[in-house]
């Protein structure tokens, strides 16, 4: 569970959180506020994944091996842990 910027107390599951977004926030269970992440922490994520699987694409292309491109999928669960899942929520004004 993530804590809500409002009350302060863990409501928030982990798929409400990642689907908080700012054009649709998710309203807490227990003080029925609204909340969203940020969306700077999500161009972020969308930047490291880009980058990191342009890298795929590179080793790819140079060891002549297809299955580097897999390697796109852990590179985007990376940038998701990272950027968005442990980025703290933001009260919705
Ligand atoms: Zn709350």
């Amino acid at each position: 569970m993530h804590c809500c910027p409002n009350c302060r107390q863990a409501s928030f599951s982990e798929l409400q959180k990642l689907t908080s977004l700012w054009m649709r926030p998710r309203v807490c269970h227990l003080c029925h506020k609204a909340a969203y992440l940020p969306v700077r922490n999500i161009i972020v994520a969308l930047i490291v994944w880009t980058a990191l699987t342009w890298v795929f694409i590179g080793l790819a292309i140079y060891m002549n091996q297809v299955m580097f491109m897999l390697g796109s999928i852990p590179a985007a669960v990376f940038a998701v842990d990272l950027w968005i899942r442990k980025a703290p929520l933001i009260a919705f004004e």
